[in-house]
């Protein structure tokens, strides 16, 4: 077995020596024993608590035990609409036997205060929560007595001693405790301490966490975007993920990649917080500063950095005089990853939380996983069943991508010592929610922006629509397996020179989708293209060494179509190879490359010109033992509709 010498350390701190410089780190540590460290570096201290209106406790961990300040209720009260009674005049009460009882003049409400008390003989009507005269011991529904002429009642039936009352303090007792220190308070807490008059409470005060962003290139959301500019995701993102474990996140903004500029913001937030959490500026790049700075701000300082974790690896982990300071990685992923793997159990230990208990399932990994030996590796998944039994597809997009942390269900881990997860493993995958949702309609393949219109109005009727792009291939795999409802593909077949159809195998049918146009694209106004057919156009590219192509990757439909009109010629830029319409579109709109093959809705929403080449089917591929499952129904309703019809071809795109 190999050994990986980080995972067994013990001891002292073998990453940084006594008067280094801060940012010499030689080992990575493995998340357990960073994680350890980090703890142990922050643990054991003093929780400060504050007083809370109840609704703002909500979600807090109470700092205190509660005790009962009055009896719950506070004086005995009926539980029924009727009548309070002495039970000893009803001893003798029956069907044949009836009691008369005169009603004295008073009727209890709610709210009211009794004056006259229930001497032997008479009755007091009292409603649902109203307080016991004196002298009354038993209550009588209104439905078991009957009017007995002017204010008399009779009664058929014995009352015991008690009945319908509940006693003072038969709820909560004064001086009973309420609730214990550490319970997190929910609206059942909060309902408990209203009924007994309590208005505020000590809980543990929200640890105040710092969130700065750091980078050049980030722009707030809602701000227009710059060339080379992106948006800061990980603000948003981080501050909501502290929110939702306990914290109050402060988020003070991105910071531009200047040392000093930094310096002064990450010293001003550990000055009024108890917590700061970076992101980005963590890799030992040009640029990347956030971790030199740390090691100034207090001692210990850093305690990991470089941690064996996939995505993740750059995190840093400092305490600061006693205050946690946390560099997360730059990549949304990364960052999410790494902060509810390693900052959420030390943010709510702060907030005085529980850890939190992730539901987790178990479910068959349909596809081998490639992972890197040495670093314990997070992979997001999206779940779907086939015949009583979860799958779990990959959906990573790489550390880079956002949308697969919403789109996913969970996550499973590969072991650090592991250089894969074959397929076939059954793996524990821990939700993201707490429990499974099972989508009602599973469409493996690949994914065309017309798809949404399609499945719009099945989410509008409540039904949910999982897709998970895997290309045409895979997805046909997957519906081999049972694995989905439908895989829509787009596979050309060069000996019928016809689409789709051929690859169907057994138990699949071929449902119609639509037609793609793809065509050359390029900018308007480019005189190189201009009148010229898709032959021409790529003739005309080929002749002008200065003209940039961009490429799609193997596999793809659209680089059939581009191989065969290239041939041998491989101009430059055709090792530029993305995986997707609109990476072609944004290449040639922002001057990287001057032409590309892309479809034709892509091509218009991109403002670029196109020339036509070739019509693509876009059909699906039916798993034909699910044709009857309600959603399947109703998706080929959809498609079916003239609704989607027009949609489709407002969109650029033509009915089959
Ligand atoms: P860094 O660690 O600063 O080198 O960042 C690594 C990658 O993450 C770069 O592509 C950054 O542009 C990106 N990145 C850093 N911070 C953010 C952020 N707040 N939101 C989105 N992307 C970010
Ligand atoms: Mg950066």
């Amino acid at each position: 077995m190999i050994e990986f010498p980080h995972k067994q350390r013990q001891g002292p701190l073998p990453n940084h020596r006594e008067g280094s410089d801060q940012d010499q780190f030689l080992i990575t540590l493995s998340r357990e024993e960073a994680l350890a460290r980090f703890e142990a570096a922050l643990f054991p201290r003093v929780l400060p608590s504050e007083q809370q209106a109840l609704a703002d406790a909500l979600g807090c961990a109470l700092a205190e035990d509660v005790v009962a300040p009055i009896d719950v209720p506070p004086f005995d009260r009926s539980n029924v609409d009727g009548f309070a009674v002495r039970s000893a005049d009803l001893a003798s009460a029956g069907e044949a036997t009836p009691v008369r009882l005169m009603l004295n003049d008073e009727v209890i409400a709610c709210g009211t205060v009794p004056t006259l008390p229930v001497l032997s003989g008479t009755a007091t009507s009292i409603a649902t929560g109203g307080p016991l005269p004196r002298g009354a011991d038993a209550v009588v529904m209104v439905e078991h007595s009957e009017p007995a002429g002017k204010r008399a009642i009779n009664i058929r039936r014995a009352a015991a001693p008690g009945q319908y009352i509940s006693y003072a303090g038969s709820d909560m007792a004064r001086g009973e405790a309420l609730l214990r220190a550490g319970t997190v308070v929910g609206s059942r807490e909060i309902g408990m301490l209203a009924a007994s008059g309590i208005g505020q409470v000590a809980v543990v005060r929200r640890p105040r966490v710092a969130v700065i962003s750091t980078g050049d290139e980030l722009v707030q959301p809602g701000r227009p975007l710059q060339p080379a500019e992106i948006y800061d995701t990980n603000g948003s993102m981080v501050t909501a993920a502290i929110n939702e474990n306990g914290g109050a996140a402060i988020f003070l903004g991105a910071v531009v990649d200047d040392e000093e500029k930094l310096e002064a913001a990450m010293r001003r937030a550990i000055e009024t917080c108890d917590m700061l959490v970076l992101s980005g500026g963590t890799s030992k790049g040009a640029g990347d500063v956030s971790h030199r700075i740390v090691g100034r701000l207090g001692k210990p300082g850093i305690i990991a950095h470089g941690v064996a974790l996939k995505p993740g690896k750059p995190l840093c982990l400092a305490a600061c005089d006693g205050t946690p300071v946390v560099i997360l990685p730059g990549f949304p992923t990364s960052a999410m990853f790494t902060f509810h793997d390693m900052i959420v159990p030390v943010l709510r230990r702060m907030a005085g939380l529980p850890p939190r208990a992730d539901a987790k399932v178990t479910a068959k990994v349909p596809v081998r996983i490639a992972s890197e030996l040495g670093r314990t590796e997070f992979v997001m998944v999206s779940l779907v069943e086939s015949s009583g039994s979860l799958i779990a597809y990959p959906s990573g997009k790489g550390s880079g991508a956002v949308t697969s942390f919403a789109q996913a269900d969970g996550f499973l881990k590969i072991d650090a010592l592991a250089d894969q997860m074959p397929a076939g493993t059954e793996a524990e995958v821990t939700l993201f929610t707490p429990h499974v949702r099972v989508p009602d309609l599973v469409i493996i393949g690949s994914h065309c922006t017309g798809l949404d219109l399609v499945t719009a109005p099945l989410a509008r009727a409540g039904l949910s629509v999982r897709s998970i792009a895997v290309g045409s291939l895979g997805g046909l795999a997957a519906a081999r397996r049972g694995e989905c409802d439908f895989a829509p593909i787009h596979l050309f077949d060069e000996k019928t020179e016809s689409y789709n159809a051929p690859f169907l195998g057994e138990g699949l049918e071929l449902v119609p989708g639509w037609r793609r146009l793809q065509g050359i694209v390029f900018r308007v106004g480019d005189p190189r293209f201009a009148g010229l057919d898709a032959p021409g156009a790529v003739r005309a590219a080929l002749a002008d060494p200065a003209c940039i192509m961009v490429n799609r990757n193997q596999g793809a439909g659209t680089r059939i179509l581009i191989d065969r009109l290239l041939g041998d010629a491989r101009p430059d830029g055709y090792w530029n190879q993305p995986k997707s319409h609109n990476a072609v579109a944004a290449a040639i709109a922002q001057h990287r490359a001057d032409w590309g093959m892309t479809i034709a809705p892509v091509a218009h929403a991109a403002g670029l010109g196109f020339i036509p080449l070739a019509d693509e089917h876009y059909d699906f591929a039916l798993v034909t033992s699910r044709k009857n499952r309600p959603a399947v129904q109703a998706f080929l309703e959809a498609l079916a509709s003239e609704e989607i019809r027009v949609a489709l071809q407002r969109a650029g795109f033509c009915k089959a």
